[in-house]
């Protein structure tokens, strides 16, 4: 194995990423993108970026994922990739029929320096966006920021594009998701709905990436949020944005936009930010919290005393993406674990870190962004030695090198199912979250029990 050889000093670099801990922007943009109903995305770039994208997706969701590229080759390359887009939108809505294409850049067209906007009119002036067909567009160079950046670029464009304050006050909330599983987004708007709120969700990938094989083909899934119910989100009463790094830029633009108000709470990872999430909906709509949802919670907090001293200082270490870190962080903490490294690809300000260090303490080492990648991370696990490592597929090459156990969180995850089923988010998330925390320290304390230690009942 390559990454045997990884030294255990670590060197400051700032030039130089190694096993970068994210994927691209346009990755993120896509799944965004998905989430609105009989919606294609598209890919502003070549064909190789393209298909890139849709086998990350693919592969992380087992699902083939639809999406089209503006395919450039040397002209578009040297001349700008105007003609092939303007080709592009006309020949997707003959062929594909969809209600909105959601055009994402890549490094190629940023670096040439496409005028999206512009060529979208232009699309329009020449008639080939039929009526009440919509093109919207994102910027997502993938030469900054990550997948999650993407996924906030696109979900701000939907803003952008489809909101509308029409000056009619709605009696709904806007539900901003963040960057999370098609399960996820179904479990907060079951919590919603548990509630008895009103509310609109976007973007929603649930019953798109996750649709269940019925024998036939659909192009579009029933899943989405459709174009009428994000227009809707500009008379909305309040936005409750959930997670800084992927919801902010939606939520602050339909305040200035559309006159919304928001919110900005963490994912709800874990009973904490679960609890905050309820809390806030609770107050904001004037409604009590229905009996289901207090034994849900109640079983949360009853498993964490049960299991106490299974997680009780138990070191663990984890890669993944911002707004989910810092949820995972709170909740391993609140059960008493120790979060001894946190390493994000996703660049972040000084606040991720406040926070971190506010969780945990000074001694948790946090690399985010640029001095952000697994090869940092591989080098602080050889330092630390956790008990547990989080994150995505890529780990489990540190996981066998150093014969940790993994709990494969955030994206990808191209080995395992269940992400696209079984939601993290909630109470019902974090007893799923407790349970493969469980096993695997279990798993590991059995593995390497004496004889005489074996135990039947833990
Ligand atoms: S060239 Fe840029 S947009 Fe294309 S796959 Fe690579 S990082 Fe992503």
């Amino acid at each position: 194995m390559l990454l045997r050889h990884t030294p255990e000093e670590s060197a400051e670099r700032a030039a130089l990423t190694i096993n970068p801990a994210k994927t691209c922007q346009p990755v993120g943009a896509m799944y965004a993108a998905l989430g609105i109903h009989n919606c294609l995305p598209h890919s502003h770039g070549s064909q190789g970026c393209c298909a890139y994208h849709r086998s990350a997706l693919t592969r992380h969701y087992k699902d083939p994922i639809m999406a089209t590229t503006s395919s450039f080759t040397e002209g578009a390359s040297v001349f700008g990739g105007q003609a092939n887009l303007l080709e592009s939108i006309q020949n997707i809505f003959t062929i594909y029929d969809p209600e909105v294409i959601a055009v994402n850049t890549t490094c190629l067209s940023e670096v040439i320096g496409d005028d999206i906007g512009q060529i979208i009119n232009k699309a329009q002036a020449e008639g080939k966006i039929p009526a009440g067909k919509r093109v919207i567009h994102a910027n997502t160079p993938s030469f900054k920021g990550s997948h999650v950046t993407g996924f906030a670029n696109m979900t701000q464009a939907m803003v952008q594009y489809l909101a509308e304050h029409t000056g009619k006050p709605v009696r709904q909330f806007n539900i901003l998701p963040g960057y999370v599983e098609p399960s996820d987004m179904a479990e907060i708007k079951r919590l919603v709905t548990e509630l008895g709120i009103q509310a609109v969700m976007f973007p929603d990938t649930s019953e798109v990436v996750n649709a269940p094989l019925d024998g036939k083909f659909h192009m579009y899934p029933k899943g989405g949020t459709k174009v009428k119910a994000i227009r809707s989100a500009g008379d909305s009463s309040l936005t409750i944005a959930l997670g800084r790094t992927a919801s902010l830029g939606a939520a602050k633009l339909l305040d200035t936009k559309c006159k919304v108000p928001f919110e900005i709470l963490d994912l709800p990872i874990g009973l904490q930010a679960t609890d905050v999430l309820i809390d806030t909906l609770r107050k904001a709509a004037g409604v009590g919290v229905p009996e289901t949802l207090m034994a849900e919670r109640g079983r949360v907090v009853d498993l964490a005393t049960d299991m106490h001293q299974y997680f009780y200082r138990k070191r663990v270490a984890l890669a993944g993406d911002p707004d989910q870190l810092l949820s995972l962080t709170q909740f391993l903490t609140d059960l008493d674990m120790q979060v001894v490294l946190v390493v994000t690809g996703t660049p972040v300000g000084g606040k991720f870190e406040r926070r971190i260090k506010e969780l945990t303490g000074e001694g948790t080492v946090i690399k985010a962004g640029l001095g952000g990648d697994l090869f940092q991370f591989h080098q602080g696990v050889k330092r630390l030695r956790p008990d547990l490592l989080f994150g995505n597929t890529y780990l489990k090459y540190i996981a066998r090198d150093e014969d940790i156990p993994l709990i494969r969180v955030g994206f990808p995850i191209y080995d395992r199912v269940g992400h696209q089923y079984f939601p993290l988010v909630g109470y019902q998330g974090a007893l799923r979250l407790m349970e493969k925390i469980l096993a695997a320290l279990l798993d590991r304390q059995e593995r390497d029990a004496k004889e005489e230690c074996f135990e039947l009942v833990m």
